[in-house]
């Protein structure tokens, strides 16, 4: 059972600064080989939980206070950041951080800093990032900070994939991008989970593209999980549709 899962999140809580409650006992799992959709509006808890995976809330003054993370059948905690991206669990923060004063191609080098594999076998997935980003190939030499948004949202999933993950973290990659390049995202991101086998956690508050691309849903709000299931039977309920489809 545990090795049909990539990630599981058991009945975590989340403090930040020792005392405000964020996560109230969080819950779920990601199949490996799937893409899951992590919901909730703006401040429900989507970013807090993609960081207490990948074991980024010190910096935030955050922490786990209860419950456990396994990630490919070990617990997180137990893992620094950089052991997690060497065990094939990365994070693509929200507001695509590229390096602005780097080219493209450089941004996604710096991506391959925990493999100590050869260059060649680092030059091999420089050249399979391009075949999957085309727009990125174009733009190698460019500096990063002079591209569009939608190629700095590429650039920084590339500069992942250069990491050879299992998982990606994926916290809003549609923020800011017109419906267009946000589907021409959306496709990239299937295309490597059926040819390469990633698994996603995808955090979105765009809904209906979100669950459009997921097998399955979680929608947070205020720190816990209110409703998950299939991706197709999230998108054709009723409250969903209410509160959630049609707002992003
Ligand atoms: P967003 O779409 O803005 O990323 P989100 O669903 O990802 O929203 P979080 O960023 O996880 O939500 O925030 C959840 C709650 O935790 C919010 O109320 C936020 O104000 C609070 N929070 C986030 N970071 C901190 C911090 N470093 N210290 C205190 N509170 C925080």
């Amino acid at each position: 059972e545990a090795a049909a899962l990539v990630l599981s999140v058991n009945n975590i809580e989340v403090v930040y600064d020792h005392v405000i409650l964020v996560l109230k006992g969080v819950s779920l799992e990601v199949p490996r080989g799937h893409i899951v959709a992590l919901l909730g509006a703006n401040g429900a808890g989507k970013t807090t939980t993609l960081k207490a995976i990948s074991n980024l809330l010190h910096a935030e003054r955050g922490e786990v206070t209860k419950g456990s993370i396994l990630f490919d059948g070990v617990e997180v905690k137990s893992l620094s950041p950089n052991d997690l991206v060497r065990r094939g669990c990365i994070q693509v923060m929200e507001g695509r951080r590229a390096f602005a004063h780097l080219t493209v191609e450089e941004n996604l080098l710096t991506g391959a800093f925990t493999r100590r594999d050869g260059k060649s076998a680092i030059a091999q997935d420089l050249e399979r990032v391009y075949a999957y980003f085309p727009r990125l190939a174009e733009r190698r030499g460019s500096t990063a900070g002079y591209t569009s948004g939608g190629e700095q949202q590429m650039c920084v999933i590339g500069r992942a994939l250069m990491s050879r993950p299992k998982m990606i973290l994926l916290d809003e990659p549609s923020m800011g991008l017109a419906p267009r390049i946000v589907e021409e995202i959306f496709e990239i991101v299937k295309d490597l989970n059926v040819k390469e086998g990633v698994s996603f956690l995808l955090a979105e508050q765009n809904t209906n593209m979100a669950l459009r691309y997921a097998s399955h849903g979680y929608i947070l709000e205020n720190g816990r999980v209110v409703m998950d299931g299939e991706a197709r039977t999230l998108a054709s309920n009723e409250d969903v549709k209410e509160f959630y489809l049609g707002v992003a």
